[in-house]
């Protein structure tokens, strides 16, 4: 039996876990689980799958949860998510909270011995200087939860990275992929949020149609898998069949498909190294009939090239390109920049940022909390024009 925590267990990817879980009692139990806020989802939760400890982020949401008086400890604020990160008896922790909150329970959840699934890309993207070698020194297994990362592992097998001359990761391009670069200064929150093949949470939606996303992937990856910068491409790949492949020192390239689900690279994290049958529906590839692929068009996506550059620049430089984008994002989704300030309130934060070697958390999350700052300003300047 393994005992889980699931940090993020409202949102799309922890939902996902439970039903997972939920197909597999025998093998799995809930141990704790962990919200920002959702708490009358969190009290279905509890009654479903009967945790030990939960932990809720935010305080008045952890009060409404105390009124409804369920059969549970209840924890609160960020002291709350890393006592439920690091619960005595949980064997692996689910990483699933959206944004740079995930990073510090998930760094002390590491540091406490716990194996993690890792769908917090941000922990990776923020402080993955810190995040890997301390999971190295530990002994904890980092298994990814991200579908792309996901197929790179599954690809990869267990093999020596000097056999491997690239790591192509796959994006789907998002809704905007043929729409006019013109056209993108008036697209609409709406219209981004409406992904083509995936069903995901708000902020990792949009950064799908920037292809910022793809870009924390890239920075994910290289923490990952240990790759040079250069070893690591993006193309798009509009079906989401592919879901990333590994181009070999010989010319072979090994590729992960499925029907875009995150029931399988969940399913992978949790039963690895065995695999589950019946998690997803077979392929089709008959129906589906092709699978193409472009190269990113810098213009349309000129984010993807700001995280490059972030990873070169190094230290705390992704973590600033991470901050500003929650900021930007947000400010896009409230309607208070257009669509392309996205990618100007990002660069324009990392213009500024001299950048540290990011030594500590502390010194990481204080230059998060930099940018989020600057970025704020910047939208704050934007939207006054
Ligand atoms: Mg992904």
């Amino acid at each position: 039996m393994k005992r889980l925590s699931i940090l993020g267990s409202t949102g799309s990817i922890g939902r996902n876990t439970l039903e997972v879980i939920s197909r597999h009692r025998d093998r799995f139990s809930v141990k704790a689980l962990a919200v920002r806020n959702n708490v009358q989802m969190l009290e279905e939760q509890i009654r479903e799958f009967n945790p030990e400890v939960v932990a809720v982020y935010d305080a008045s949401a952890a009060e409404s949860l105390k009124k409804m008086n369920p059969p549970v400890e209840i924890l609160e604020g960020e002291q709350g998510l890393i006592d439920a990160a690091t619960l005595d008896g949980t064997d692996m922790v689910v990483s699933a909270i959206v944004g740079s909150p995930g990073l510090v329970p998930t760094y002390e959840a590491i540091k406490s011995g716990k194996d993690i699934a890792l769908a917090t890309k941000e922990a990776l993207v923020m402080a993955g200087h810190l995040v890997m070698p301390e999971a190295s020194r530990r002994g904890v297994r980092i298994l990814p939860v991200d579908s792309e990362h996901s197929a790179v592992f599954q690809c990869l097998d267990g093999r020596d990275m000097e056999e491997v001359e690239k790591i192509v990761l796959t994006a789907s391009g998002g809704p905007f992929r043929t729409k006019s670069v013109q056209a993108l200064r008036k697209v609409t929150p709406a219209e981004a949020l409406n992904h083509p093949n995936w069903d995901m949470g708000r902020k990792i939606t949009i950064d799908s149609a920037t292809l910022m996303n793809k870009g924390l992937e890239v920075i994910e990856a290289y923490w990952l898998f240990n790759v040079p910068v250069e070893k690591i491409g993006v193309i798009l790949h509009p079906q989401s069949i592919i879901h990333s492949m590994v181009r070999f020192i010989d010319g072979s390239v090994i590729s992960q498909m499925s029907v875009p689900d995150m029931k399988g690279p969940i399913s992978y994290a949790l039963s690895y190294p065995e695999r589950f049958r019946n998690v997803l529906p077979s392929l089709d590839l008959a129906s589906i009939r092709e699978l193409t692929f472009e190269e990113p068009d810098p213009e349309r996506y000129p984010s993807l090239a700001l995280t490059y550059k972030a990873l070169r620049s190094g230290g705390t430089m992704p973590c600033v390109l991470n901050a500003a984008n929650e900021v930007a994002v947000e400010a896009f989704l409230n309607e208070e920049i257009v669509f392309t300030e996205i990618f100007r309130v990002v660069s324009d934060t990392m213009a500024e940022h001299g950048v540290l070697r990011g030594e500590t958390i502390q010194e990481v999350i204080r230059a998060s909390d930099w940018a989020k700052k600057r970025a704020a300003e910047f939208v704050m300047d934007r939207n006054g024009k």
